[in-house]
């Protein structure tokens, strides 16, 4: 079991100025920020970053959204992260997530979902490494 994983508060949740209550969720449910930066994502980076998801159909509208804005990634820490933060966050559309999550208070669509969250421990350790260099994580 590893304790890390990547969110991205998406360029969406950016927009509405979520940023904040979005990042009080994540800390009252008991994560550790390692590691936190804004950033506007280049298509290069975006389509990188989505290269597991590059033969569905959504891949550029995905590339395009994300690219739309600044995102902010943050790496946490917690015990079970990758299973606990996907919980906290809710199913991938907000009409389905539970209620109390994080897209199910603040998203709008399955596209524009507010939040990122790895989806197993390697990834998460390949998307933190997307974002932060070692020097950049405490
Ligand atoms: P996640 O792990 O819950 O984020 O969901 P997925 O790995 O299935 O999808 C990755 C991301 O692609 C989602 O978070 C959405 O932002 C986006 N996405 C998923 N399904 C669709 C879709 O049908 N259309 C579009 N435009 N984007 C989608």
């Amino acid at each position: 079991m590893s304790n890390k994983t990547l969110a991205i508060i998406k360029p969406d949740a950016v927009r509405k100025n979520l940023v904040g209550q979005i990042i009080t969720k994540i800390t009252e449910a008991g994560f550790t920020i390692k590691g936190l930066r804004m950033i506007h994502l280049s298509t290069d980076s975006a389509k990188a970053f989505y290269e597991v998801h590059k033969e569905r159909p959504f891949y550029n509208e995905l590339v395009e959204f994300m690219t739309s804005g600044p995102c902010v990634p943050i790496a946490l820490e917690k015990e079970n992260a990758v299973a606990d933060y996907r919980k906290l966050i809710g199913a991938t559309d907000p009409a389905q997530a539970e209620e109390g999550t994080i897209r199910k208070l603040y998203a709008d669509s399955k596209a524009e979902n507010a939040v990122h969250g790895s989806d197993s421990d390697e990834n998460a350790i390949i998307e933190i490494a997307h974002f932060f260099s070692r020097n950049d994580l405490v």
